[in-house]
């Protein structure tokens, strides 16, 4: 699932190969990814575009008063395109979502995709990016200059649950998902099951430094690559999330890895929990 780093590249990519351009014809081939109708997508055809942002996970496609939001969920993705073919696409079961051509070369634009069966990649077009609930519900973007150790406290601050969750919660903060979690909580030697109320000032301020330096690092990494790469990048670039059995790259323990109904954690004992292993619960509701 791309998250803040991925987002934010794409953001940079599009920046580069789409402010400045016409938009041509776009097909919504999956018409269950749009979210809105009022106005139509087909709006934004024949507008120029002046601006990409990223709010959280969102990338806003910006053309004048009206935005293209695109959330790209757990499997979705958005791919530059430079030979596009000259005939409509046509609704199937491809993973083609949304394509949008440029007006004065339509072989060149891009496809939003959606691999496998989740459906959850959503399309809006609006004329204010508050207008999408998601990004209208967003917390503070912790690559926001302003977003300081001291905010991140009263965030904290009577916060009953665990960091895993808090941290992945985007009314907290906007843009942090399942392997960006699980990245900051290694850097910053915590338990993803520990409670983020009782973070004291210092621990905060190590957990602060952990979300910046990882993320930071993350979309320094991607930056430059072209959208087909960032996948590939997200995953050499990541320490713990994902590598289940491996070495921890800091201490050389065996990552673990805690399993739920629809995802799952990743953390080195030794660095976060003291060198004890996190109960699984899903296998332990198992065994019971
Ligand atoms: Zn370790």
């Amino acid at each position: 699932m791309p998250e803040l780093p991925e987002v934010e590249a794409l953001s940079a990519y599009l920046t580069e190969h789409l402010v400045g351009r016409e938009i041509g014809r776009i097909h919504p081939v999956a018409i269950n990814v749009l979210k809105t109708y009022d106005p139509p997508v087909t709006a934004l055809q024949g507008r120029t575009v002046d601006a990409v942002g990223r709010r959280g996970k969102f990338l806003v496609i910006s053309a004048g008063d009206l935005h293209l939001v695109v959330h790209l969920a757990r499997a979705g993705w958005l791919r530059w395109q430079q030979k596009l073919p000259a005939t409509p696409p046509r609704p199937g079961k491809g993973p083609l979502a949304l394509r949008v051509q440029l007006a004065d070369d339509p072989a060149t634009g891009f496809d939003l995709t959606e691999a496998g069966t989740q459906k959850r990649l959503a399309v809006y077009c609006v004329t204010d990016p508050e207008q999408v609930p998601g990004i209208a519900r967003l917390g503070p973007d912790p690559l926001d200059p302003a977003f300081t150790a001291a905010e991140l406290h009263q965030l904290l601050a009577g916060e009953k649950r665990q960091l895993k969750g808090v941290l992945r919660d985007q009314s907290v903060l906007a843009g942090i998902g399942n392997a960006y979690s699980d990245e900051i909580l290694h850097a910053a030697r915590m338990s993803p099951f520990k409670l983020a109320a009782r973070l004291s000032e210092a621990e905060t301020a190590t957990l602060h430094a952990a979300i910046g330096d990882t993320l930071r690092d993350a979309v320094e990494r991607s930056r430059g690559l072209a959208a087909g790469e960032l996948k590939a990048e997200k995953k050499t670039g990541l320490r713990v999330h994902g590598r289940t059995g491996q070495p921890c790259p800091v201490c050389g323990d065996t990552i673990r890895e805690v399993s739920f109904a629809d995802s799952s954690l990743q953390y080195c004992p030794t660095c976060q929990t003291g060198g004890k292993p996190l109960a699984d619960r899903r296998l332990s509701k198992l065994l019971k």
